[in-house]
């Protein structure tokens, strides 16, 4: 599932193209996203159509593309297998495209999501949309280590459950979480409140793990691909993800994987302790 990283490098990639551009229509393929639910053409259409896009960023996992009216604009989740794309209209659309946005000067903003995990919807103004607004601080923007440390003794959840919660800190997932933690040296069942007094450190590898995500464009394990098609070059860079079995890049023990609520939990046993 794309990650803080991976949504930047799209809403890099996305933002030079669609800057400046008039969306002239929107179009749907009729089928549900995600939890089953429609996508709001009519909402879409409201917001978007007959209006220039002014700026593509990211809160979160989430991307923004705001329109001229001040706020308003469209949200994107990926899930787990979405992809936006800008092509020409006349080059034929990729399987499972579900939202087309149609632009002036001939382009397309597709949407496409082969499993449907994703959604789209318009945001009047996009700060009032619930998800949005039930954000917890980017850790790129506006999260400190004071901020950090006050939020992790006010929780009763395992350090990696809080870190993965997105009302806590937004934009993390499994893979980051990881190699935050490991880098953090800290246990992923250790207690939030217990971890609060390395918040400096946490913080510290959050952001490093998030900007080497970023600066080799994302992490491709299966799906995901940049505003470009392309994939990232994270994978080759992960310490502790994916790496069972295999030896710390530290101390030499061997990775452990254990499962937890369903989620894959990577650590190093002796560099990460309890
Ligand atoms: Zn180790």
């Amino acid at each position: 599932m794309p990650e803080l990283p991976e949504v930047e490098t799209i809403a890099r990639g996305l933002a030079p193209v669609l800057r400046g551009r008039r969306v002239e229509a929107v179009w749907g393929s009729g089928l549900p996203l995600h939890l089953n639910r429609p996508v709001d053409l009519r909402a879409l259409r409201a917001v978007a159509v007959g209006r220039t896009i002014r700026r593509v960023h990211r809160r979160g996992k989430y991307l923004l593309i705001e329109v001229e009216e001040a706020g308003a604009g469209i949200v994107v989740h990926l899930g787990m297998t979405g992809r936006l794309r800008v092509q020409p209209a006349e080059a034929p659309r990729a399987p499972h495209t579900h939202v087309v946005f149609t632009l002036d000067g001939g382009g397309e903003l597709r949407f496409a999501d082969a499993r449907r995990f994703g959604w789209v919807a318009a945001g009047t103004p996009l700060a009032a949309l619930a998800v949005l607004a039930a954000l917890g601080p980017d850790p790129l923007s506006d999260l400190d280590a004071p901020r950090l440390r006050d939020l992790l003794a006010a929780s009763r959840a395992p350090v990696k459950a809080f870190l993965l919660d997105q009302r806590r800190v937004a934009g993390l997932g499994n893979i980051y979480v990881a190699e935050a933690l490991f880098r953090a040296r800290i246990h992923p069942a250790t207690p939030a409140r217990r971890a609060a007094s390395r918040a400096p450190a946490l913080l510290d590898a959050i952001r490093a793990v998030l900007e080497g995500g970023i600066a080799r464009r994302g992490t491709t394990l299966r799906d995901y691909v940049d505003a470009d098609g392309n994939s990232g070059d994270n994978a080759r860079a992960l310490l502790v993800y994916g790496r069972q079995g295999g030896p710390c890049r530290r101390c030499g023990a061997l990775i452990r994987r254990r499962v937890d609520g369903g989620r894959a939990t990577f650590f190093c046993p002796k560099c990460q302790r309890r």
